[in-house]
Formats: C-alpha cells, sequence, structure tokens
C-alpha cells in the first residue's frame, strides 16, 4: 500500500470497540449515546424516506438545512451568514475536517493541532501532504499553553486546527486562550479549521466559536455535526460554515469525496436545530449528571480524575492504581473487569504526557455507567 498509510492501522475505536464485543464487556470506550436522539427527529427522517427524499441531495446540501444552520448561528452565538454561500452539508464532521485540510493544505505545509488530537486528523493532514506540528495539553489542567503555540509556528505553518470542546481532555477554550489563538491566526496569516462538534456539550464555562473574533470571519473553517448534539452519531451529517471563498474551497473537495450527503437525514436535523432551548437544556443537564456520577465513581476507585468542562469524556491517571501504560491497561481491562475504556497515548506523537492516561465515555444511561463502576471494582 501507499506510503500515506504507513502507521494508521486499525483506529483504536474499531479496536476497542470490537474488543467490548468480543468480551461482553461494557463499552465506555468508542463515544456514541446508547439512546438515540428525540423522537421527532427519528419519525422526520423515517417521513422524508417514505416522501422520496431519497436521491441525491443539491451539492451544498438541502436548503432547509442550510437555512437551519444560519438560524442556529444566529440564535446561539449571533454569527450571520448566507444560507446559498456560506454553508456546506458534509458527511459528518470527519469529512468537513478532511475536505478542509484538502481544501487548504500544500505537500510541505505544517498543520498546527491540539494533542492529544482526534485521530483522523493525523491521517487528514498525511493524506493532505501536509506535516503535522502538535501542541500539547498538559495536565494537570490540561489548557493551551500560548507560548508553545507561538513557538510552534514557523514559515511553514498553514493551518491551525483547533477542537474546542477538546476530545479527549474535555477542555473548553477560555476567552484568553481563544484570543491569542486569533492573535497568532492574524499575525501570520493562518487559516484556522475548528473543529466544534461538542459545542453543546458544556458544563462549565461557555462554549465560544473562534469565527466570533474580530478578525476571524475571513479566515475560519468552522465544522460542527448533527451527532453528538442529537445522539445520531451514525447519521454523519455535519457541516462547515465560513466566508463564502473558504466555503467555495472546502465545497471543491467535498464534492470529489463523497458529492452529497444524507438526502432523508438533512430535512430532519433541520427541524431538530430548531428545536427549542428545553432540548438543550436537557441534554446538558442529563450529560452533566452523568459526568458527575463516571467522575465520582472512578474517583472512589482511586483513579486521579479529570473532570471535564465539555464533551462526553473523562480523563482518568491510572497511576494511584499501580498501572504505568494506558494501552498494556485498557488492553488488560475487558478480560480482568469486563470494561472497555480508549487509552490516550493514541492521541499523541510524543506518546510520553499520555502514557498513564485513559479516557472513558459517559454518554451511556446511568445504569450502565452503575454497571461498568461496579465492574471496576475487580481492580481494587
Ligand atoms: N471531531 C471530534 C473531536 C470528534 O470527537 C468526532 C466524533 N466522532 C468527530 C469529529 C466526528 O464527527 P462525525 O461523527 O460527525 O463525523
Ligand atoms: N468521536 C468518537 C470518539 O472519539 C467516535 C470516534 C470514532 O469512532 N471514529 O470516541
Amino acid at each position: 500500500h501507499a506510503e500515506r498509510l504507513n502507521g494508521l492501522g486499525t483506529t483504536i475505536f474499531a479496536e476497542m470497540s470490537a474488543l467490548a464485543l468480543a468480551t461482553g464487556s461494557v463499552n465506555l470506550g468508542q463515544g456514541f449515546p446508547d439512546r438515540d436522539g428525540p423522537d421527532s427527529l427519528l419519525e422526520d427522517a423515517i417521513a422524508a424516506i417514505r416522501a422520496g427524499a431519497n436521491q441525491y441531495a443539491p451539492a451544498r446540501g438541502v436548503p432547509a438545512l442550510r437555512q437551519a444552520i444560519v438560524d442556529h448561528q444566529k440564535r446561539f452565538y449571533d454569527l450571520s451568514y448566507d444560507p446559498d454561500t456560506q454553508v456546506l452539508v458534509t458527511t459528518g464532521a470527519t469529512e468537513a475536517i478532511a475536505a478542509a485540510l484538502l481544501a487548504f493544505v500544500e505537500p510541505g505545509d505544517e498543520v498546527i493541532a491540539l494533542e492529544p488530537y482526534y485521530d483522523s486528523y493525523a491521517a487528514d493532514i498525511a493524506f493532505a501532504g501536509g506535516r503535522r506540528v502538535p501542541v500539547t495539553l498538559r495536565a494537570p489542567s490540561y489548557r493551551l499553553d500560548l507560548d508553545e503555540l507561538r513557538a510552534a509556528v514557523t514559515p511553514r505553518t498553514k493551518v491551525l486546527l483547533i477542537n474546542s470542546p477538546h476530545n479527549p481532555t474535555g477542555t473548553v477554550l477560555d476567552d484568553e486562550e481563544l484570543r491569542g489563538i486569533r492573535d497568532v491566526a492574524l499575525e501570520h496569516d493562518l487559516i484556522v479549521i475548528t473543529d466544534e462538534v461538542y459545542e453543546h456539550l458544556v458544563y462549565d464555562g461557555i462554549h465560544r466559536p473562534l469565527a466570533s473574533y474580530d478578525g476571524m470571519a475571513d479566515r475560519t473553517v468552522s465544522i460542527s455535526s448533527a451527532g453528538k448534539t442529537f445522539a445520531v452519531t451514525g447519521w454523519k451529517i455535519g457541516w462547515v460554515t465560513g466566508s463564502p471563498e473558504v466555503v467555495t474551497a472546502v465545497t471543491t473537495a467535498k464534492q470529489f469525496l463523497t458529492f452529497t450527503s444524507g438526502a432523508p437525514f438533512q430535512p430532519a436535523v433541520a427541524n431538530a436545530l430548531a428545536l427549542g432551548n428545553d432540548y438543550y437544556d436537557a441534554l446538558r443537564a442529563d450529560l452533566q449528571s452523568r459526568r458527575d456520577l463516571l467522575s465520582d465513581g472512578l474517583a472512589d476507585l482511586g483513579f486521579e480524575v479529570h473532570r471535564p468542562a465539555g464533551t462526553y469524556f473523562v480523563t482518568t491517571d491510572i497511576r494511584p492504581l499501580g498501572h504505568t501504560d494506558g494501552i498494556e491497561f485498557c488492553r488488560m481491562l475487558p478480560q480482568r473487569a469486563g470494561v472497555v475504556a480508549i487509552p490516550h497515548q493514541v492521541f499523541y506523537d510524543n506518546p510520553e504526557p499520555g502514557r498513564p492516561l485513559v479516557r472513558w465515555a459517559f454518554c451511556k444511561q446511568p445504569e450502565v455507567l452503575q454497571e461498568a463502576l461496579e465492574r471496576l471494582q475487580k481492580l481494587r
């Protein structure tokens, strides 16, 4: 196979979900909810299929969804976009990230990414011929060190690839960090690709879109997705917003990756985006109580717990339990305790800071989290 596949192998999520199935483990590894999103959303997709929305959607997405994305950005962030020129519907955020990198990265260009990084970033940067330059979010706070960010910039830097709320640490970048990113982008004339798929999963602080900062409108590719907000990760409906020039560039790449995305899901997601604040509030409150349930339980078991401000992942340091290597720990855990988790290490270029860290997903029913915690008693 081609050199660009070197080091990619099978994703940790596929490996660990297969291990969960094979061992009958409680799967707190791959992040997907164990209850599907709102009934109205599911019914709307079924109705759309019955009504014949089964052929190619328009290239940039069905008009109702593009309008709903615009209305959502206005409602939550007071950002204004033109639905015809500034929105693109994609096959999940995953495709949006790939298309954005293909659109802006030339061979040899450097892409600065927050480390630990979501694993598809590394593959996409490699596909684009770029070079990944990590800036590490370090324990115990996992905040962005702006001096490290500035030091990572070189004349070859083309793109800052930001993710907030951040998977896997749960960091929600604050105003100072976002201003710092903005200043670096303006000073060095960089494109910023910002992955905000966990925008509605914030428990402490608030989510601020990078696109809302002065000077960022023309250089920011903003990405989100229906998967987390509406608990339908299998639908793979995502979107890009940005300036007409940015969105046209990403569209040019997207049209030759998938051409268009899931036609019957699009009108359903359009209606879901317009759900009242009660939906968004309940989603957050629900997940916050699960975060606390799992964080408290893991702390009681003796782990050093990092309670995340956002996302649906808790990070623990396993050293207080006498373990040192997260990969070994996660390979042993299904046999030993019947639980699956994800080692941070695979999300680092230099694995050292991630070695003792393990990620646990809490987007599961409370009784499932309880069951996992009970099983983990076996580690004592
Ligand atoms: N970015 C991050 C940070 C994620 O955690 C995920 C989750 N799977 C994605 C992108 C992919 O989103 P989608 O399922 O919409 O492709
Ligand atoms: N985003 C989810 C996670 O981080 C699922 C990722 C995947 O399966 N590719 O666990």
